[in-house]
């Protein structure tokens, strides 16, 4: 039996409730004995400055790099909020992020049919939108050299290499080739030169994947279009600083922060994560919506371990419970048959996936 590495930092607020929802799903799937999830619990954000001053301590780092991947709930409170940025549990994540060498920031939106009413959309617009946002995340202007703030005159660089687009350019290939096979690069090619080179690479790139058909917008146009018509896209391929704006627009389309799940690949061990906080405004109440953390683990599964049969169960046991009327209750509005707490929301979920086939 395949046995795999898990570290499993659970963070604050409701990092913890939704992590535990989210391994009681994943021991579901596992318990059909194709594979082992062996977990290791280490400490970030807050909860690690709480214990050792440092908001990433190092034997997380080293227990991450040595896992076959890394779920991780939330981070952050007010209580951290004054510390110097350094000490702050963000800095703890973007460390985190560095360590691993994560380049490919993914994160699906899936309107789910029940749960159109909760968009702030037209249904007729929203309804069956499935696209993945490929954000480059370590490249452009947030990590361009030189930067400076200089008397009266403040500027950036964005820069990328030919070898960063190539690799974030087959990232985004590699999964529209297990999606609907539609790529649209968006850049701003019309006015900047490292558009104009983007969108050189990505087109050499799409030759080594025939059936993947590949369109190009500029971004301001992609941005209308996300709220005009996102059923029109699968896969969409972008840099850091447009993928961080439209990747936040999109999320917005489903109506939900609870439901979204996010990847950071590419690097030695890959990152699965809700795009959601740390909620400390209902920290402890047991109402916090687990499914963007399950959703995170069911990415993992099949972005990480290659584990897709184990995926899909997942995805379907989640469908099955929107379905069927469950609701924590930040979707008690939409279509709620009974309204559950975070727990029993995770082990409904984890019951149907382990009836999967
Ligand atoms: P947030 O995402 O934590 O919460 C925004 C709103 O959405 C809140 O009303 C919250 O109750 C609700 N919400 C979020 N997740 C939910 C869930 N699973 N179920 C039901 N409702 C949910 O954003 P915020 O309030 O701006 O930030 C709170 C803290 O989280 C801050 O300290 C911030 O720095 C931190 N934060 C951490 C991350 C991360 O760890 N990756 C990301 C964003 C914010």
């Amino acid at each position: 039996m395949k046995s795999y590495k898990i570290a499993v930092i659970k963070g604050d607020g409701i990092g913890p409730e939704i992590i535990d929802e989210a391994i009681k799903v994943l021991d579901a799937v596992s318990v059909k004995k194709e594979f082992e999830l062996n977990y290791e619990e280490y400490l970030m954000g807050g909860a690690a400055i709480d214990i050792t001053g440092e908001p990433l301590p190092k034997e997380t780092i080293e227990g991450c790099l040595n896992s076959d991947a890394v779920l991780f709930g939330a981070i952050g409170g007010e209580k951290w909020d004054n510390l110097p940025r350094d000490k702050r549990p963000e800095t703890g994540l973007l460390k985190l992020r560095e360590a691993l060498g994560v380049f490919a920031n993914i994160r699906p939106v899936t309107v789910y049919d029940e749960l159109t009413e909760a968009s702030t959309l037209k249904e007729s617009v929203v309804k069956g939108v499935d696209l993945t946002v490929v954000r480059e995340l370590t490249g452009g202007i947030y990590f361009g050299q030189p930067r400076a703030i200089e008397g009266d005159r403040a500027y950036n660089t964005m820069v990328y290499t030919k070898e960063e687009v190539e690799r974030i350019a087959r990232v985004a290939f590699d999964i529209a080739m297990k999606r609907n096979k539609r790529v649209c690069s968006v850049d701003k090619a019309n006015v900047l030169e490292v558009s104009q080179f983007w969108r050189e690479i990505v087109q050499e790139v799409a030759k080594d994947y025939p059936e993947v058909s590949l369109s190009h917008m500029y971004v301001d146009n992609a941005a209308m279009q996300l709220v005009r018509d996102p059923k029109q896209f699968d896969v969409i391929l972008t840099g850091n600083i447009f993928g961080d704006i439209l990747s936040d627009e999109a999320s917005m389309i489903s109506g939900s922060i609870g439901l979204l799940p996010s990847a950071s690949i590419g690097g030695r061990v890959g990152l699965y994560e809700p795009i959601h906080g740390s909620a400390p405004d209902i920290a402890g109440q047991g109402i916090a919506n687990p499914i963007a953390a399950i959703a995170s683990a069911s990415m993992m599964l099949r972005y990480s371990l290659g584990e897709e049969k184990a995926a899909n169960r997942i995805d379907n046991a989640i469908k099955r419970a929107l379905r069927e009327g469950y609701r924590t209750k930040d979707l008690s509005a939409f279509g709620a048959k009974e309204v559950c707490s975070t727990s029993e929301m995770g082990s409904i979920i984890a019951q149907y996936a382990s009836e999967g086939s």
